[in-house]
């Protein structure tokens, strides 16, 4: 077995007895990001000089009888979302070309500190506002499983990276579903951390209160041991939450007998493909041979998160992303006024999604036009928080699919926005609560495009969770898991093997 296909879990046991060095996991990971690479596009910057100095770091406390960290010699891609100081932080913009960080995010700092290596930046939609990675201003990521299809998004290119071997994990931003539905695309496990859990000080916002950092990995294990690095009450955001950092990477087997799981039928009524509706139900059954108690059960103004969301995301992009204005960060493209400076340069920075976003969002703050939306979008919201506290007085956990669909084909779905925000119906809910939520593979579904000699793809399942209880999500997820081990490890090992991406990927500069 090569290094890069190890775990983070037997990495960093491997690293801190001393059976590979930090710098030896690096190499491996860093051949592969040579030979894998070119064709997935992955990464919008490989650090490999930065990473070379941090691995070699780990080894060095090592040598000299000091605690290297839970995550050490792990290496760890980040969506280039977050700042790590010195570097460029692009977030897939023109906007942000030629902005070199000042600081470092609060998360990628806790988990350096924890041994962690950090490979490089990776692609997502621009400011993380798409579920494709295709509106990204640099590249299009592949999906390892097939290159004809998108990776999910925004978060895609830390998915796709993790995927494919070529980072053993990777951080990702979730502000709509840009970590669950990506994992789900890629056979991976993603989860959004509760709102306030991880910091989100160094991550460029796109909708401040929807918006989380949260962990990317190929089991439940790796994405709790990263979630322990990065936790944690953090000043620097007055909206972290000093709660205590649990080992949930310890404490993931635990008993499902008598464990309540709802199934909100607002979810399931989506139209979900066949494919994908079987593969959860199969998962239901497992839970249910291992005690759990499963229950349809209604959330009834789940019915109305979707358009809930698409009004306070934008509406909250529109004025987060009033900074970049050609003065503070980035891009400037000069004009006769000051005016004409604003404009000139928002209107060469900006992609179509984005602006798309901007002026929903403004158009729903305006003056004539604020109570007929914005408030009644945040009612909503309060309503939708109020359902899950009354689901939560019954049920351990919600399940649902993580996505309605499999993997799409790149391309398919650029021209009709609103089928785009449609994928998405899934996974708002949990960020417009606030709750913890994780997506983990349930199997594999034939997706509905794929004709006789098409290939399954993998799919996922969302566990939902109460404010702060990670632990029983990730507990619930760790039993999904092992009821479809073998199956994923067999396909997905195979599919990593037998990766060649044979078109290299057309890159801007
Ligand atoms: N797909 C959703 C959107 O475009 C979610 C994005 C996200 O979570 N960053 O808004």
């Amino acid at each position: 077995m090569e290094l890069w296909e190890l775990g983070a879990w037997d990495i960093a046991h491997k690293v801190r007895a001393k059976e590979v060095s930090a710098q030896e996991v690096l190499e491996s990971h860093l051949a592969r990001i040579s030979e894998i690479e070119p064709g997935l596009c992955a990464f919008l910057e490989v650090l490999e000089a930065e990473a070379r100095i941090a691995a070699s770091r780990v080894d060095a406390k090592i040598a000299g009888g000091e605690d290297p960290g839970i995550l050490a010699g792990v290496p760890c891609a980040i969506k280039d979302n977050m700042n790590i100081k010195g570097t460029a932080c692009t977030c897939g913009s023109k906007m942000l070309d030629g902005y070199i960080s000042p600081y470092t995010a609060t998360a990628i700092k806790r988990m350096s500190r924890e041994g962690a290596v950090v490979t490089g930046k990776t692609n997502l939609d621009e400011f993380a506002m798409g579920s494709s990675t295709e509106s990204s201003a640099y590249m299009v990521t592949r999906n390892p499983w097939d290159p004809d299809r998108v990776p999910g998004g925004s978060s895609g290119g830390s998915a796709a990276a993790v995927a494919a071997g070529l980072s053993t994990v990777a951080l990702g931003s979730d502000t709509g579903g840009s970590i669950r539905q990506p994992a789900s695309f890629t056979g991976i496990v993603g989860l959004k951390p509760t709102y306030g859990r991880v910091s989100r000080y160094g991550l460029v916002a796109f909708a401040s209160s929807l918006d989380q950092i949260g962990p990317f990995g190929r089991d439940v294990r790796d994405v709790a041991l990263l979630l322990e690095a990065i936790s944690g009450l953090d000043t620097a955001d007055s909206t972290s939450v000093e709660r205590p950092v649990v080992p949930w990477s310890k404490r993931l087997e635990r008993p499902l007998k008598g464990l309540r799981a709802g199934v909100p039928k607002e979810l399931l009524g989506l139209s979900v493909d066949d494919g994908v509706r079987d593969a959860f139900y199969r998962a239901l059954s497992h839970l249910a041979d291992m005690g759990a108690v499963i229950e349809e059960t209604s959330l009834p103004a789940l019915r109305y998160a979707l358009d809930a969301y698409y009004v306070i995301a934008p509406a909250e992009a529109s004025s987060n992303l009033s900074r970049f204005d050609g003065v503070r960060y980035g891009l400037s493209t000069r004009g006769k006024a000051l005016d004409d400076m604003y404009h000139a340069t928002r209107a060469q920075g900006f992609g179509p999604e984005v602006r798309r976003r901007i002026m929903l969002g403004t158009f729903a703050l305006s003056a004539g036009y604020y109570d007929a939306y914005y408030l009644r979008a945040a009612k909503t919201r309060t309503l939708i928080r109020r359902d899950f506290d009354e689901a939560f007085k019954v049920y351990d956990v919600l399940l649902s699919p993580a996505t309605p669909t499999v993997a799409f084909r790149a391309g398919e779905e650029s021209g009709d926005p609103m089928t785009k925000y449609l994928a998405d119906a899934m996974t708002v809910s949990a960020n417009l609560a606030g709750i913890p939520a994780l997506s983990v593979p349930c199997g594999f579904a034939r997706p509905s495009d794929a004709g006789l000699t098409g290939r399954d793809l993998p799919c996922g399942l969302q566990i939902m969770g109460k404010p702060f209880d990670e632990e029983t999500v990730l507990a619930i997820g760790y039993a999904v898991e092992a009821s479809v081990r073998e199956e994923m490890e067999e396909k997905s090992g195979r599919m990593r093997r037998n990766l060649l991406l044979s078109k290299e990927c057309e890159r801007v500069d």
